[in-house]
């Protein structure tokens, strides 16, 4: 894999750090401070890197992204950008009291940033981005990512082209909630999680399942059992395997298929990208 000619600050508390898939290394002091941004990690920083002035690496830091950690609250401003290189992030909305009353409305992994509605402004957003399962990620201040929004046209134009996206992929999504079965949705959501972990197993619980998808544990239960009878899955204890992909992508709503050509019609990334090993998988 190539890497950007950067050189970034990596704080102490990194020193242990995780891909997708769990614990992959430590990083001692000296390794750390040669640390440089591999490319085709996250596309959105690497055509971010691409435009930004060399002493504006300076900004990012390097942080272990822990399952359960909470990235920015609900009703606060989010005070990071962050760019995963792996893992799993539920930008999650509070649909009422109750304490598992939040719902699911995007799900974050490498070919996205967390933090955009800080993109616009420093005003309080609605939603909280939970980490669902571990990874590593670049962060920079949301301020300073703001100032190279106004400063540097070709960052303006990438992200706020991922903005627009987002908002496409969310439009579909609210439409995909209110039309389209369980069942569908499901094989849709695992789909989803599957391009963004790059695993056919994926350690979710049917309880996980069912708040992501507002729905009640039983349903998912049903659904999962459904299915699993078509052999499309195998679903254990705190884990689900996916068997058949492409009978998957037939089962599920063909709202998968519409968030994938909104993908695709958006590019991010430097032009070279995809000369440097950046994945073919698009996300649905
Ligand atoms: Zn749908």
């Amino acid at each position: 894999m190539n890497e950007n000619p950067i050189r970034v600050r990596v704080p102490e508390s990194s020193a242990a750090f995780l891909n997708g898939t769990g614990l992959v290394g430590a990083m001692d002091a000296q390794g750390l401070s040669a640390s440089r941004v591999p490319a085709g990690c996250n596309p959105l920083l690497d055509g971010l890197l691409s435009e930004a002035p060399a002493a504006w690496s300076d900004e990012l830091e390097l942080v272990t992204l822990t399952p359960g950690e909470t990235l920015t609250p609900a009703g606060a401003s989010p005070t990071h950008i962050v760019f995963p290189m792996g893992g799993l992030i539920s930008l999650l909305v509070r649909s009422g009291p109750a304490a598992n009353a939040e719902v699911e409305v995007a799900m974050v992994g490498r070919h996205d940033l967390v933090g955009a509605a800080a993109l616009l402004g420093a005003e309080p957003s609605a939603h909280r981005a939970v980490v669902q399962v571990g990874g590593s990620a670049y962060r920079a201040p949301a301020a300073s990512v703001r100032r190279l929004i106004e400063t540097v046209p070709a960052i303006r134009s990438l992200l706020l082209r991922y903005v627009r996206m987002s908002l496409e992929e969310a439009y579909q999504l609210a439409a995909c909630n209110s039309r389209h079965s369980l069942e569908k949705r499901l094989c849709r959501w695992l789909l989803q999680a599957h391009q963004r972990l790059e695993s056919d197993t994926l350690p979710f619980t049917h309880d996980h399942i069912a708040q992501m998808l507002g729905v009640r544990r039983a349903s998912v239960t049903v659904a999962l059992h459904i299915i699993e009878g078509e052999r499309l899955i195998r679903s254990t204890r705190g884990r689900v395997d996916l068997l058949d992909r492409a009978r998957l992508q037939m089962a599920a709503c063909e709202c998968c298929g519409a968030i994938a050509h909104n993908r695709r019609s958006f590019s991010f990334g430097p032009a070279e990208a995809a000369d440097r090993g950046a994945p073919a998988c698009v996300p649905c």
